[in-house]
């Protein structure tokens, strides 16, 4: 026992953890958006994931999967190469987890009208948990939209790949209840610009092209979840770039003659492995058309950069969270800081960001839910909406997350802090699956090929004509901005900009409460806030902003 004669101090005013809390029950506005844009909380599905990703547990398995980061392993103790990974538990068991979760198998799982929506609010609810478990649920989930190109490889592995279960085992698919699937595109020459892939597939027989079988050679310069069953990856044959599955391991046991060559030292997603690699004759199956392969991977990609968007929203929003509970704890002055004005201010902008980038992803998840049911306007809203939406919560988190931090004081900047991870976390879905000007292209490219695209975004904003004399005007400029035969790229970021606040705008109109609305068309929409976070024009009902997530402090 230590001598009390001696005490230095008693820990005082230190707030705590913000744990034990349901990450969907105690957020209103994602219970709002999820009752307006879906069909709600349907058998419970989203309180169970929220209790779970706003336990202790989880936020344990988060710690120490990030402080303990993956290791590899090129040999085994003869000398044999098996390029494996080493993972602390903790990074198993968040696996079982989210599989159990269903954030990568519920939209296909469940073949009904709002399973793609339902499973994009248990990936929000999981980016408030732990990132890098969600890259490889996001990527098992989006790897069914290329699969579809090949009906044989679809069935083959698609009930393994949406099974609840993990199965970490380094096997080959065959011997495996549970799979998980990644995509190896980037390499060193270029990742924006994959028509330079170097990576080659040659035939390994007389019968070529789409379902035959291939050797590649070459390497992959980024290669997250490098311990997949299955992965996509593109290689060039005499057509051009062209999409192939592989699998991880061969039926004898073996690596696929891949070659784990270095893991990323990452800035953020520690707990998540991301390797170099070399194809040295890598056996792999032709997807899709020949020739046509960075299409086929797109397919994946587009729900990818739905991840992004949402994950982005949903650390905007864990990030505001943590503030309101730290500052509604922490005294100074002799006052609570949380009933501070300027920090009202602050508390009030960063959740009201964090709510508009939540409607504004959910509802483009939305419209992936209809298009998946063949609504056609829907699908082109999909189509425009996932770069717009992705591009901008990739933009805006990173503030978030900053401001957020600062609120905490030093705590924040400390590693046992969730908020330091999320401030390491937040800037990477803004790189991966197309960096910010190339999200802005893909939004041009989707406006000058399908007129449909152009006509979703501007019904959208209709449906809220009237309701904001701010929108209609932001929309009347749109309107006649895409009337125009092509916009110059050079302005493509402005534009994306201004349709991703306007069909932000468009959503919070007619489903969030007024108190949100107005404050979001007033600051963001008719300039009269500032550009640093807490400059909320007067008048602002920032109480009624902070209820909608207090609840969790
Ligand atoms: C942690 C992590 C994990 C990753 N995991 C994977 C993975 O599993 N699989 C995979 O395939 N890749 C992965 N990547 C790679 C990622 O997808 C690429 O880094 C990204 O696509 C950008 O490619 P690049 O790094 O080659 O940058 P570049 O292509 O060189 O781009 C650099 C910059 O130039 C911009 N730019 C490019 N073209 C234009 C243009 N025409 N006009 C204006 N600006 C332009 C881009 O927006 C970007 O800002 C991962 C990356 C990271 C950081």
């Amino acid at each position: 026992m230590p001598d009390d004669s001696y005490a230095t101090h008693e820990v005082l005013n230190q707030p705590g953890d913000l744990a034990g809390y349901n990450a969907y029950a105690d957020d209103a506005a994602l219970a709002g958006a999820a009752a307006a844009l879906g069909a709600g909380d349907v058998g419970g599905r989203f309180a169970d994931c929220g209790a779970l990703v706003g336990s202790r547990r989880v936020q344990a398995l988060a710690s120490a999967a990030n402080r303990h980061v993956p290791e590899l392993r090129t040999h085994d103790r003869y000398g044999n190469r098996i390029d494996e990974v080493e993972f602390h538990p903790a990074w198993h068991e968040l696996m079982g987890l989210i599989r159990g979760s269903e954030v990568h198998s519920l939209a296909w799982r469940e073949r009904r009208r709002g399973a793609q929506f339902d499973r994009a609010v248990l990936s929000y609810l999981w980016n408030q948990g732990e990132n890098g478990v969600c890259c490889p649920a996001s990527m098992t989930f989006a790897g069914i939209a290329a699969l579809r190109h090949d009906p044989a490889l679809l069935a083959r592995y698609q009930e393994r790949i949406l099974a609840t279960g993990y199965d970490p085992r380094p096997l080959p698919p065959a011997a495996k209840p549970a799979l998980v699937v990644a995509m190896a595109m980037t390499e060193k020459q270029g990742g924006s610009d994959l028509r330079q892939t170097q990576t080659v597939a040659r035939p390994e027989s007389a019968a070529a092209g789409p379902g035959a079988d291939y050797r590649l050679t070459g390497h992959k310069w980024f290669f997250s979840v490098p311990i997949a069953d299955l992965f996509l990856t593109l290689a060039c044959t005499e057509k051009g770039v062209s999409c192939f599955l592989a699998e991880g391991w061969l039926a004898d046991g073996n690596r696929n003659h891949l070659l784990l060559q270095r893991l990323k030292e990452k800035c953020g997603n520690r707990s998540n492995a991301s390797a170099e690699v070399e194809f040295r004759g890598l056996r792999a199956v032709m997807l899709g058309e020949e020739g046509r392969g960075i299409a086929t991977i797109l397919e994946m990609a587009h729900l990818t950069r739905l991840e992004c968007a949402l994950s982005s929203a949903a650390i905007a929003r864990q990030a505001a969270a943590q503030a309101v509970h730290h500052t509604a704890h922490r005294r100074a002055f002799q006052r609570v800081l949380a009933d501070q004005p300027m920090m009202q201010g602050v508390l009030a902008d960063l959740a009201l960001e964090s709510e508009a980038l939540t409607w504004l992803a959910l509802r483009v998840a939305a419209a992936l839910d209809a298009g998946e049911a063949g609504d056609e306007a829907a699908r082109a809203l999909s189509r425009i909406g996932v770069p717009v939406a992705k591009y901008w919560a990739c933009k805006r988190a990173p503030g978030v997350v900053a401001e957020a931090l600062e609120c905490h004081g030093g705590n924040g900047f400390i590693e046992d802090h969730p908020l330091a991870r999320l401030h390491r976390e937040a800037p990477l879905n803004g790189v991966w699956e197309g960096a910010g000007n190339v999200i802005c292209l893909d939004v041009m490219r989707a406006l000058g090929r399908e007129p449909a695209c152009r006509d979703a975004v501007l019904a959208e904003l209709g449906a809220a004509r009237g309701a904001d004399p701010r929108l209609d005007a932001m929309a009347a400029r749109l309107a006649e901005a895409l009337a125009r035969p092509a916009l110059p790229e050079g302005e493509a970021r402005r534009w994306v900009e201004t349709m991703a606040l306007a069909l932000t705008a468009s959503v919070l109109l007619r489903h969030a409460p007024t108190a949100v609305a107005e404050a979001y068309c007033r600051a963001r929409l008719g300039g009269e806030g500032g550009l640093a976070y807490g400059t909320l024009p007067a008048g602002t009902d920032t109480g009624a902003i902070i209820a909608r997530l207090a609840a969790q402090s």
